[in-house]
C-alpha cells in the first residue's frame, strides 16, 4: 500500500504539494461544474461534477476515468464494479454517510499510469461544494503487477472518501493514521475476498513498541490491527463508523474519539489489540505478519530494565519459562501456546507489555536485585567534568539503573 494522502492531509494544511493535483484540481473537473456541464451528463443518471476525460465507464455511483489511451479499460471496468459492489457494504448497509457531492454527481475516480504512488484522494472546495468534494487517483499500473492489490486500492480510496465527508484536513499529516488505519480496514470488510489488506499488518510487526498515532514508516497502515480487534471483538464495523461521526467538526485526537465510543480505556483497547495480535486469535491472522520481539529468553532472566514501548505501544518478549516480576507503568498480556492467558509456571510463553505513559522503564525478571546502598554516595559526590568525568558517568549511568529498579513503579496485570 502507498496510498499518499498524508501527503495530502498536509498539503491541504498548507505544505507543498507532491502532486499540484493534491490542492488543485485540474481544469476538466470544474469547467461548467455548476449544474452539468454538456460534456458530463448522462442520458439516465447522474452525471460527473465537471467535464469528463476522454475515457469513462459508469456505474451507479462513479466514473472511472482516464487520458491515456494505453490503459486498459478491461482493469476500468474492474476498478468500477469494485467500487459500485462496496457501495451497498459501507453506504446502504454500513450506514456512512455519502460522500460529498455524490447525491447529485458520480464520484470520480481518475486512472493514471504516472501517480507516484498507488493511489490518493483529495477534495477541491468550490462555490457548490465548500466542504470539498472529493476525488480518488489510482495508478493502474500497479494493477498490472497485481490486480487484486490495485482492486484493494480502489476500495481503500473509496473510504477516503467517505472520510472527508465527516473529517476534515485540519489534522494534517499527524491526523494521517487512523485515516490509513480505516482504510485499510474498510477494504477488507467491503472487498473481504481481496485480502491485500493484509500486508500492511508488516508495518505494525516491524514496530509494534511505536507510539499509537505514529505516521513514520507507514505505522499508520498496520495500524488496521486496531480495526481489525475494535471490530471483532469491542463495537463492529458500526463502531468504526461512529468514531468517524464522533470526528465530524472537530480536531479531537482519535485515541479520545475510539475512547469515548468503545466506553474503555484507550490503552486497555491497544493491550487487547497487542495481545490479540500476539496470540494470531483474530479471524484473519493467518494472513498477518508476526510481531517483531525485543528479547528473547530461553529462561526467564534474573532481573532485566529496558526501555518502555511508546504510548501504547507495545514489547513482546518471549520469556522461556519460569514466572516473572515485571515493573513498570503498562498492562500485559500472557500468550502460551496460540492462546492468551494467565502467565504459566512452566513451559515457554510471550510477555506482552502494553505501554500506558511515556518515557518509562519496564522491569522484568524472576527477582528484583536488593538495592545497594552503599554505592549512594558516590552519586552525591557531584564532582564532574575533567578526565575521569567519563568513568563517572558510566559509574552513574549503572547506578541509576540499579536506583530506577528498585524503585517501586506502579504495575497493572489482570485480564484485559
Ligand atoms: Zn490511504
Amino acid at each position: 500500500m502507498d496510498c499518499l494522502l498524508p501527503d495530502v492531509l498536509a498539503a491541504l494544511s498548507g505544505e507543498a504539494p507532491a502532486d499540484t493535483r493534491m490542492v488543485v484540481p485540474p481544469a476538466a473537473f470544474t469547467a461548467g461544474a455548476s449544474g452539468r456541464s454538456p460534456g458530463s451528463a448522462r442520458a439516465v443518471g447522474k452525471g460527473a461534477y465537471g467535464t469528463d476525460l476522454a475515457f469513462h465507464v459508469d456505474g451507479a455511483n462513479f466514473t472511472v476515468q482516464w487520458e491515456d489511451a494505453t490503459v486498459d479499460p478491461a482493469r476500468a471496468d474492474a476498478i468500477l464494479a469494485q467500487l459500485e459492489a462496496a457501495w451497498p457494504v459501507l453506504v446502504d448497509d454500513g450506514g456512512w454517510p455519502a460522500p460529498v457531492s455524490s447525491d447529485t454527481y458520480l464520484l470520480r475516480v481518475v486512472l493514471d499510469p504516472e501517480l507516484g504512488g498507488s493511489g490518493y484522494t483529495t477534495v477541491y472546495p468550490t462555490d457548490d461544494y465548500p466542504e470539498g468534494y472529493p476525488v480518488s487517483y489510482l495508478n493502474p499500473a500497479y494493477d498490472i503487477a497485481d490486480p487484486e492489490f490495485g482492486l484493494s486500492v480502489a476500495v481503500h480510496e473509496f473510504g477516503h472518501m467517505l472520510q472527508y465527508r465527516l473529517r476534515d484536513w485540519q489534522g494534517g499529516r499527524a491526523d494521517s493514521w487512523y485515516w490509513e488505519a480505516t482504510s485499510e480496514w474498510v477494504a477488507e470488510r467491503a472487498a473481504p475476498t481481496l485480502d491485500t489488506y493484509a500486508e500492511s499488518s508488516y508495518w505494525y510487526a516491524q514496530w509494534p513498541d511505536a507510539r499509537f498515532d505514529r505516521v513514520e514508516r507507514y505505522h499508520g497502515y498496520g495500524m488496521l490491527l486496531l480495526n481489525a480487534y475494535l471490530d471483532e471483538r469491542v463495537f463492529g464495523l458500526e463502531g468504526i463508523r461512529d468514531v468517524w461521526i464522533a470526528g465530524e467538526g472537530n480536531v479531537t485526537t482519535w485515541d479520545v474519539l475510539i475512547e469515548g465510543v468503545a466506553g474503555r480505556d484507550f490503552g486497555e483497547l491497544m493491550a487487547g489489540m497487542a495481545g490479540e495480535v500476539a496470540a494470531r486469535t483474530l479471524r484473519e491472522s493467518n494472513l498477518y505478519d508476526t510481531p517483531i520481539r525485543v528479547a528473547t529468553h530461553d529462561q526467564a532472566p534474573e532481573w532485566e530494565v529496558i526501555d518502555a514501548p511508546e504510548l501504547y505501544g507495545s514489547h513482546l518478549i518471549d520469556v522461556g519459562s519460569g514466572e516473572v516480576t515485571v515493573e513498570g507503568d503498562v498492562a500485559l498480556a500472557y500468550v502460551i501456546a496460540g492462546e492468551l492467558g494467565e502467565m504459566p509456571a512452566d513451559g515457554p510463553y510471550t510477555l506482552v507489555v502494553t505501554a500506558l505513559s511515556e518515557n518509562g522503564e519496564v522491569a522484568y525478571g524472576l527477582a528484583r536485585p536488593v538495592e545497594e546502598e552503599e554505592e549512594v554516595p558516590v552519586a552525591a559526590c557531584g564532582c564532574g567534568g575533567g578526565f575521569g568525568g567519563g568513568w563517572l558517568g558510566v559509574g552513574l549511568g549503572l547506578l541509576a539503573v540499579r536506583r530506577r529498579a528498585g524503585a517501586r513503579l506502579p504495575s497493572r496485570t489482570g485480564p484485559l
